[in-house]
């Protein structure tokens, strides 16, 4: 019988930040990856006495890594009754893409991280500190760059598994990169983020190098990590008032985003290092200071789409995405004309009326 192997992928319930945990499942050729489980109590997802969690299939691409038939499984966490696990960010995700389909959200996420020899960042001397920040973005030579060769593998294996990958970039931090997926709907942005994050992880491996997302990797004048994301609705795409109305409505839910935006954000967000204070929300054309950029060249186009800034490397993008989606097409909802909306007020009180009577 011929066979592939199947390499399941999940989020766990590592607090206060998921990790990505996954096993590999052998299954004939010809059939797709089933419904599996693993032990919830290894993972901080349920008691020792009670430990089966299950895993459903969401997303399933080539395996870059063993190549040939095998395959990538990205998979949600569900209850033995098949309910989403409280670990579960994906299935509230996809409820509120739903609820705003008409809408048509996509985003494209541009996830910062950094490369750790060690206890040191790559390129870090083993005593002290490399020359200040300032070369290192979009650098090139082997004083400038480190773990070029691990990034230009993690961008073969994203393409070749078929993601939406946008582009690459080194960042201002030495040892520091950047990778783009989008633009793409809600909830397929964050399988293919998690995916992502999967193989830069696995494919570092190969390379002894371990990669991390932590916000702000090291203290002082070294830039931290995010992951601006940027979105854009139906509206937004041809009319520059729907750019600007969503960077308002995300003004009095500040908090609650950034509450929920990967944890330190406080550390990341300080005002300094092409940041805005968490403590308070602005948006700018081309201002890389605010919590909210809209770009030159959609203030230009008078149409398109805006990058909210604030997002950590280590966000949840399912909970990124599903606030978003919440706040902007939310507020949008409120907006539309009376006319549309009225006209079901008035038949739900005739309704009310008929059965009261
Ligand atoms: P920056 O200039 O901030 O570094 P990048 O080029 O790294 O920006 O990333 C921009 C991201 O915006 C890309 O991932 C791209 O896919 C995404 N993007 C472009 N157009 C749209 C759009 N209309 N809606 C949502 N995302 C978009
Ligand atoms: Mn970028
Ligand atoms: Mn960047
Ligand atoms: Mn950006």
């Amino acid at each position: 019988m011929s066979v592939y192997r199947a390499e399941y992928i999940w989020i766990d319930g590592s607090k206060p930040t998921p990790k990505l945990r996954s096993k590999a499942k052998v299954v004939p050729i010809g059939e797709a990856p089933p419904v599996w489980g693993f032990d919830g109590s290894s993972t901080n997802q349920a008691p020792g006495a009670n430990s089966d969690c299950v895993l459903n299939p969401v997303f399933v691409c080539p395996d870059p890594v063993r190549g040939g038939e095998n395959k990538l499984v990205m998979t949600e966490v569900l209850l033995t009754d098949m309910t989403p696990h409280p670990t579960n960010t994906r299935a509230a995700n996809a409820a509120m893409a739903k609820k705003y389909a008409t809408d048509d959200t996509w985003f494209g996420i541009e996830q910062e991280y950094t490369f750790f020899d060690g206890s040191r960042p790559l390129g870090f001397p083993d005593n002290g500190f490399p020359p200040p920040q300032g070369g290192y973005y979009c650098g090139v030579g082997a004083d400038e760059v480190f773990g070029r060769d691990v990034v230009e593998a993690h961008l073969d294996a994203c393409i070749k598994a078929g993601l939406r990958i946008a582009g690459i970039n080194g960042e201002v931090m030495p040892g520091q990169w950047e990778f783009q997926i989008g633009p793409i709907g809600a909830p397929a942005i964050g399988d293919q983020m998690w995916l992502a994050r999967w193989l830069l992880y696995r494919v570092a491996e190969d390379f002894g190098v371990s990669a991390t997302l932590y916000p702000k990797p090291v203290r002082g004048d070294w830039n931290g990590a995010g992951a601006h994301t940027n979105f854009s609705t139906k509206a937004m795409r041809s009319s520059y008032e729907a750019c600007v109305a969503a960077a308002e409505a995300l003004k009095p839910r500040h908090d609650l985003h950034i509450k929920n935006y990967g944890y330190a954000i406080e550390e990341r967000l300080t005002g300094l290092h092409e940041t805005a204070s968490y403590k308070e929300y602005s948006y700018g054309v081309s201002n890389r200071g605010a919590s909210v950029r809209i770009p030159w060249q959609v203030a230009r186009d008078k149409k398109g789409y805006i990058e909210d800034r604030r997002p950590n490397a280590n966000c949840d993008p399912y909970v990124v995405t599903r606030l978003i989606i919440e706040t902007v097409c939310g507020a949008a909802e409120k907006r539309r004309p009376t006319l549309l909306k009225a006209k079901r007020p008035v038949k739900a009180k005739a309704k009310a009326k008929k059965s009261a009577a």
